[in-house]
């Protein structure tokens, strides 16, 4: 059984620079699940257009599945995962009533999960040990060091390397992705204030 979808509502223009853009025929009923072919969880549609010989869809989450690659069902497989997101909205809107299903729901909000790469890779950020070889300043890894940059920016500093045991904290507002040297060691640098407080 197909579920009822919502119009294809947008903030959108008429045309994209000057053009006039191939709007497709709103789709009223659609599957009432569908998933890529290597999405991890079923979604659930919100709206959906016939374009281009196929049809694709908004999902309740925000994302896109384009009709070239999409998987779609009415009856789900036991135990596959559903997207918390999806399932809570459409249920929310009324789109469906609940399934009390046994599929797990899932959402993967951002995490401080540490880098697979230090940051201080292909840094100058070191205390060197001996002519080849530094020890990190952001993770504490004894690793060897190479020069980098062009001819023109000639740079000595770390390779490529895994965090070693003495990774700095990652910020809550910016994980590892804000760091710099203040006063010898690595942070992140929306702590400038506190360091020279
Ligand atoms: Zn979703
Ligand atoms: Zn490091
Ligand atoms: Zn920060």
């Amino acid at each position: 059984m197909s579920v009822t979808l919502e119009p294809p509502l947008t903030r959108s223009g008429v045309t994209l620079a000057g053009r006039a853009i191939d709007w497709g025929t709103p789709l009223t009923t659609g599957p009432r699940y569908v998933r890529t072919p290597n999405g991890t969880r079923w979604h659930r549609p919100r709206s959906g257009v016939h374009r281009n010989g196929g049809n694709s869809y908004s999902l309740w989450c925000g994302q896109h599945a384009r009709h070239e690659s999409l998987l779609t069902t009415d009856q789900l497989p036991a135990g596959e995962p559903l997207c918390g997101t999806c399932e809570g909205r459409a249920i929310g809107a009324g789109q469906d009533t609940w399934p009390g299903t046994a599929n797990p729901l899932v959402f993967s909000p951002m995490r401080l999960t540490p880098p697979k790469r230090c940051p201080g890779s292909r840094t100058t950020w070191c205390e060197e040990l001996s002519w080849n070889v530094g020890r990190c300043l952001a993770c504490g890894a004894v690793t060897p060091m190479r020069a980098s940059g062009g001819p023109y920016n000639p740079r000595w500093g770390l390779t490529n390397h895994p965090p070693g045991p003495t990774l700095v904290p990652g910020c809550p507002f910016h994980a590892w992705r804000e760091l710099g040297v203040v006063d010898g060691r690595v942070r992140c640098l929306c702590k400038l204030g506190e360091a020279t407080a």
